[in-house]
């Protein structure tokens, strides 16, 4: 079953930021595609959509406009097990970086360790 992770006291360098798609690479979710909800830097942990679905029983409360019944909701994946998926090779890889001077100021981004391209996710 789910293991409890303390949160961490120093926040841990975290790659991955919401809106990017990741594959699971590990667990129970091992192969599924999905988008990046939440990343929760203390615990080092990421929401993925369609991805650790878990079943919620929720009780009806009228007056806060909630239903009851069965939700199936997220619940959040250690970091180590997902993979950015680049969009131009269409594959699970690690990040590299680039430094780029732009207005005098250093700017560092985010790219492919396989093709190169940046990995900023499109808007
Ligand atoms: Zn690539």
């Amino acid at each position: 079953m789910a293991r409890r992770t303390q949160p961490r006291a120093v926040p841990r360098k975290i790659e991955i930021r919401k809106n990017d798609i990741v594959k699971v690479i590990a667990g129970r979710d091992r192969g599924k595609t999905g988008r990046v909800l939440s990343v929760d830097r203390q615990r080092g942990r990421v929401l993925v959509e369609g991805v650790m679905l878990v079943k919620r029983h929720t009780r009806a409360n009228p007056a806060r406009q909630i239903k009851g019944g069965i939700a199936e909701r997220e619940s959040p994946i250690a970091i180590s097990n997902v993979m950015i998926v680049c969009t131009s090779c269409n594959r699970p890889v690690r990040i590299g970086h680039k430094v780029e001077m732009v207005a005098g100021k250093a700017r560092r981004t985010r790219i492919c360790r396989k093709c190169g391209a940046p990995l900023e996710p499109k808007r």
